[in-house]
């Protein structure tokens, strides 16, 4: 099975790939960490992708879409993806048809997770994230057990370079201007199910479960 999770940042892609990890066990491939991995090693990718991640703008779509496909030949899942954050414009979602068919896969699903706007900027300002292992922590409702270390690999927890105020509305814009337009491109094909994401875990995976037995 393959799945997409579009929404807008900080709706909490990260946290609903996590519950469909332990409900599905599928592999769970975010491009956002595949720049910010790169960004950390130095490489020229990661040197490109930096400037338009800080700015709050998309990477080029042929740029991403290639990164992504050469991950996905390093894996080569037999069970399927979640994928979180690809695609995130029309032309990233035909070539992810593309680069499916080379591994004679095709998408099943696609979770649109819906949060208001206002709620995003108050779970981005609390958010906090491990360098080391990619453990994200909102400050009050997911606290880590020590403050400011992460509880999987006690790494110092910060905040994302990319989620200070002013680029948060730029990649809430970049949202509704290059991404949005996905809702109708998949609803068109009949492979659209909305997720409501301002509730607490809990909910969440009830509302998962839902979803997916349907
Ligand atoms: P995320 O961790 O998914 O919020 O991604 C962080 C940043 O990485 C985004 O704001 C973009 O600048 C960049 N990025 C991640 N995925 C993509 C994508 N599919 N296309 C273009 N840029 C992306």
């Amino acid at each position: 099975m393959n799945l997409i999770l579009l929404g807008a940042p900080g709706a909490g892609k990260g946290t609903v790939s996590a519950q469909l990890i332990s409900l599905l066990g599928l592999t769970h491939v975010s491009t956002g960490d595949l720049f910010r991995q790169s960004i950390a090693e130095g490489t020229p990718l990661g040197i490109e992708a930096k400037h338009y991640i800080e700015a709050g703008c998309l990477v080029p779509d042929t740029l991403t879409a290639n990164m992504l496909q050469e991950h996905l030949r390093s894996l080569s899942s037999s069970s399927g993806y979640i994928f979180d954050g690809f695609p995130r414009t029309i032309p990233q979602a035909e070539a992810l048809d593309r680069i499916l068919a080379e591994f004679n896969m095709d998408i099943d699903l696609v979770l649109l997770v819906e949060v208001d706007y206002e709620l995003i900027c108050e779970r981005i300002s609390q958010r906090r994230v491990c360098p080391l292992c990619g453990a994200s922590y909102h400050l009050t409702l997911n606290a880590p057990a020590r403050p400011g270390l992460c509880d999987h690999c006690a790494g110092e927890l910060q905040r994302r370079a990319d989620d200070s105020r002013e680029t948060v509305m730029a990649r809430l814009k970049t949202f509704e201007e290059n991404t949005k337009p996905l809702i109708q491109f998949y609803e068109a094909r009949g492979l659209l199910r909305r997720i409501d994401n301002s509730g607490p875990p809990e909910a969440l995976r009830e509302i998962l479960r839902k979803v997916l037995s349907t």
